[in-house]
């Protein structure tokens, strides 16, 4: 029997999820229910000073909104926890022990100083820096001797002497790293934390995690880990390292491009899974370009699919996926958009309206005084073409509809518009709209007009009577 694929989310919880960790989570949730396996949220918490409790909280909403739900987690532990690094020092201390015993971790008592020494020696003669193995092969007299002197000792991982570290990257394919090239590293700094390197491994192992999806700058991290997980004895997790988000130009995320946080997103009004049907498609390909709910990118992710190209984070195809889903999107759910921005009790017919015209909650902030209030100032091309139909043509649409109570007909107005201008197509259209909307683009006119008040139509067209009239 295969073993059950394990996947997991680990962020560092300081400060709020931007595009980049959600697409990470994204994959790792994608792939888990893909699998019918599990997914995981752990809490990387080991530096204690970048890490607050409100970017827990706010990492934990985050994935809810999305709908991307967690089989285990801090606030659902499980017994195979804790799912927060911060209270796993025990388990840590007894894997330093282990490695210690076995002669695979040695304590080092460089300074901060000597190792900087060293790095730039070997950066001025043109190498790789790396730790030279200072500490490598005390004796235990020495190491007394350096520890009467009053130096602190890390922990060092000792990198098997020789070694190539070979391994599939879930990603990117076969991978080759020298364990020599590598060095030894730090696994427990001197004040007794342990790194991430470490914990990171130690509990991909500990929590069965089978796969891991995250960024491609954790690459070079994969070798020394699976170093660690090997002299544990534990079966390696296997690693995929996904291509940075970059935005439109190519270029590392701009905020206005969306290195924003997710929360911005979600203030702005946009749906979950319009935000999952992009991210899901960068890095990723998925066969079928058009909208897929959540269940069809779950059936169509799949580990072939992963691509190495850049991922181009393009807010113009965000509103592309936005738009489908409010195409989809239950009336209610618009409606809500409308609330204070038209009349009470009018918002599901606003909503019948110009549905096709709404994006965002900000679109209903726009159309809603169009149809119920004041309209924007008219721009110089609504002028000139106001003016240019002449106040003839209002004054024969005022008259059109001077019997219109309640709602306008449109079909009766455009009628009898025909009949008293004699004039058809763009002529007849285009002086209309821009008279009643102040521009050229937007609902049906009969779906406008079924719902803007007739009161409100007769302004209009008397205004746009006075302004053709006045500029004579
Ligand atoms: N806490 C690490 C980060 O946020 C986790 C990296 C990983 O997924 O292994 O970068
Ligand atoms: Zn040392």
């Amino acid at each position: 029997m295969n073993t059950p694929v394990v996947t997991r989310f680990a962020p560092s919880p300081s400060g709020a999820l931007h595009l980049g960790n959600i697409r990470t989570a994204l994959f790792n949730w994608l792939y888990a229910r893909q699998q019918g396996g599990r997914f995981l949220v752990r809490i990387e918490d080991t530096d204690q000073a970048r890490s607050d409790e409100a970017s827990v909280a706010g990492v934990l909403r985050d994935l809810a909104w999305l709908g991307l739900a967690w089989d285990a987690g801090p606030d659902r532990e499980d017994g195979q926890g804790p799912y927060r690094q911060s209270a796993r020092a025990a388990l840590y201390a007894k894997a330093f022990a282990r490695l210690e015993s076995q002669g695979d971790a040695y304590p080092c008592y460089c300074t901060t100083l000597e190792l900087e020494v060293a790095r730039r020696t070997e950066l001025a003669a043109g190498r790789a820096p790396r730790y030279l193995g200072t500490c490598a092969a005390l004796n235990a007299d020495e190491r007394a001797a350096k520890l009467a002197a009053g130096r602190e000792a890390s922990l060092r991982f000792r990198m098997p002497a020789g070694a190539v570290l070979a391994f599939e990257d879930l990603v990117r394919g076969p991978q080759r790293f020298l364990a020599d090239e590598l060095g030894d590293f730090v696994i427990r700094r001197s004040d007794g934390s342990s790194s991430f390197l470490f914990s990171n491994a130690v509990d991909d192992a500990a929590m069965g995690v089978t796969h891991v999806f995250r960024g491609e700058d954790h690459v070079a991290n994969t070798p020394r880990q699976r170093a660690i997980m090997s002299a544990l004895g534990v079966a390696p997790t296997q690693y995929g390292h996904l291509p940075l988000l970059v935005g439109s130009a190519g270029a590392p995320l701009s905020k206005r491009e969306g290195s924003a946080s997710l929360q911005a997103l979600v203030q702005e009004g946009f749906f979950p899974e319009a935000i999952l049907n992009q991210l899901a498609r960068l890095g990723h390909h998925y066969a079928d370009e058009a909208w897929l709910d959540v269940p069809a990118l779950v059936a169509g992710f799949e580990l072939s699919a992963l691509g190495r190209a850049p991922a181009r984070f393009d807010r113009v195809q965000l509103l592309h996926w936005q738009k489908e889903a409010v195409h989809r999107a239950e009336p209610a759910t618009l409606e809500r958009w409308a609330k204070g921005a038209v009349p009470p009790q009018q918002e599901a017919a606003f909503v019948r309206a110009v549905r096709a015209n709404l994006v965002l909650p900000a679109d209903a902030a726009e159309w809603g005084p169009i149809v119920f209030g004041e309209l924007p100032c008219a721009s110089d091309e609504m002028r000139t073409l106001l003016v240019s139909a002449g106040g003839g043509f209002f004054e024969a649409a005022l008259a059109a509809i001077s019997l219109d109570e309640g709602h306008v007909s449109y079909s009766s107005l455009v009628a009898q518009l025909k009949a008293s201008t004699g004039r058809t197509g763009a002529a007849l259209f285009k002086p209309l709209r821009a008279s009643l909307t102040h521009r050229l683009d937007g609902p049906e006119m009969a779906a406008l007009l079924s719902v803007m008040p007739a009161g409100l139509v007769r302004d209009r067209f008397a205004a746009a009577r006075s302004l053709a009239a006045s500029s004579l």
